[in-house]
């Protein structure tokens, strides 16, 4: 069997899922299908979850959401009787939900809800594949994707997700069975999230707990570039990459895969192609076990960093404990490092500028340290990097630098 995954460009309008169910239907073989929300209907539901939590009026935003899905129902289905009554049902359900969020934390309540544009594509793709011939049989990923209750950030419970997976491949007999990506539920039932852009990943624990041939993510660009193409004029495709090269590329920001997708397909040796829809006979980028001599050197630059310097203040060298006094709070405050750096006396931390932990972060560990924060800054990591690839830019300030044998980062104000 092969694990496909469509995120929202994929299914972005009616043409689109026509291109999207063609692609399903070519297939030789069994295909498990993943869908994200269409086009940018999750920052949607964001914002309407952000204004029905803070009970701000929401109604133009719905509208234009179901609107948006309305339409397309209307361009790719001749005969809509069969969908719109289960269309009108969603609207409705998602309509009462929305007014239901007393008495729940706002994660809770945003898990509640965002899951409803990957239900909404869900139920189109299989209507109109259905309505094309093509057998298509809809599992519910709440029903196989069990968690803890980390709502937007849950955590797979594997061993129970393994058997739901297994036992509803036993139990189908279709050709084609299509899942919704980035939620699950947790052991109350509730809906849970695996944290944003998180079909990837739904779709790699698929693969792996039913021991796919490959999982293939369909994009728009040809495959996995070696850089940003809007940044970088000459970012070229990588044709092949190790799980291990691919693993790292995500970890540092790269965007093109989720983070968390590699793992479980490296540790049961399933390859991830990542190849486009637009043009589905270009090559594209197989990542696999195999690691090759020549390197591509690899360039990822993530903007809105800030650097935090923790200085000590009785001149105590910096030692274990220091590092677990900040890290700690970090890791309470669910912030990530993207970098770290220490002295005799200080410790340098870069972050993405997300204001209110930073200054919940520097109201707590005030106590202990000086703390100075530079904000606005860049952060350029080259994977494979070559001696040429090293920052040469005059008029740039380095705030930060650091070399492994194959890794370069820099950070930098301009
Ligand atoms: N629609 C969700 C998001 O944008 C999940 C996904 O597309 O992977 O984060």
């Amino acid at each position: 069997m092969l694990v496909y995954k469509f995120g929202g460009a994929s299914l972005n309008g009616a043409l689109a899922i026509k291109n999207v169910c063609q692609l399903i239907s070519a297939s030789s073989q069994n295909v498990w299908v993943i869908v994200s929300a269409i086009g940018k209907t999750t920052v949607k539901l964001e914002e309407i979850i952000a204004f029905a939590f803070n009970g701000q009026p929401y109604a133009e935003q719905l509208k234009a959401l179901i609107e948006f899905h309305s339409d397309i129902i209307q361009e790719l289905f001749v005969n809509n009787s069969q969908i719109d009554p289960l269309f009108q049902k969603k609207i409705k359900k998602l309509e009462d939900d929305l007014q239901a969020h007393k008495n729940t934390t706002f994660s809770c309540f945003y898990d509640q809800i965002i899951g409803y544009g990957e239900g909404l594509s869900a139920l189109i793709v299989q209507y109109y594949l259905n309505s094309t011939e093509q057998r298509c049989h809809f599992i519910d990923a709440g029903d196989i994707i069990k968690t803890d209750s980390r709502f937007q950030e849950a955590s797979v419970y594997w061993s129970e997700t393994k058997l739901c997976i297994q036992k509803s491949l036993n139990e189908t007999n279709s050709n084609v069975i299509l899942t919704q990506g980035f939620v699950g539920k947790n052991a109350d039932g509730l809906q849970t999230s695996l944290g944003k852009e998180g079909s990837d990943y739904t779709a790699a624990i698929i693969a792996s707990c039913s021991t796919a041939e490959s999982l293939t993510v369909w994009k728009d660009v040809p495959g996995i570039l070696n850089a940003d193409p809007k940044v970088y004029k000459s970012a070229s495709l990588i044709p092949i990459l190790s799980y291990r090269e691919a693993a790292e590329m995500t970890y540092f920001g790269a965007k093109v895969i989720h983070p968390k997708t590699i793992r479980p397909l490296a540790q049961n040796n399933i390859p991830l192609y990542v190849k486009s829809f637009v043009d589905p006979t270009l090559p594209g980028t197989c990542i696999d076990q195999h690691e090759r001599q020549e390197k591509t050197p690899t360039y990822i630059k993530n903007t809105n960093q800030c650097l935090l310097s923790f200085k000590i203040k009785d001149f105590q060298f910096v030692h274990e404990q220091t590092l677990h006094i900040i890290l700690e709070k970090m890791s309470s405050l669910n912030i990530r490092v993207n970098g770290i750096q220490s002295s005799a006396l200080s410790i340098s931390i870069v972050i993405d500028e997300h204001m209110s932990k930073i200054k919940r972060l520097i109201q707590y560990l005030q106590e202990y340290f000086d703390i100075y924060a530079n904000y606005g800054l860049q952060l350029l990591t080259i994977i494979n990097y070559t001696a040429r690839d090293l920052l040469q830019e005059q008029n740039l300030t380095i705030y930060l630098e650091q070399k492994t044998r194959s890794t370069y980062q820099v950070l930098y104000g301009e």
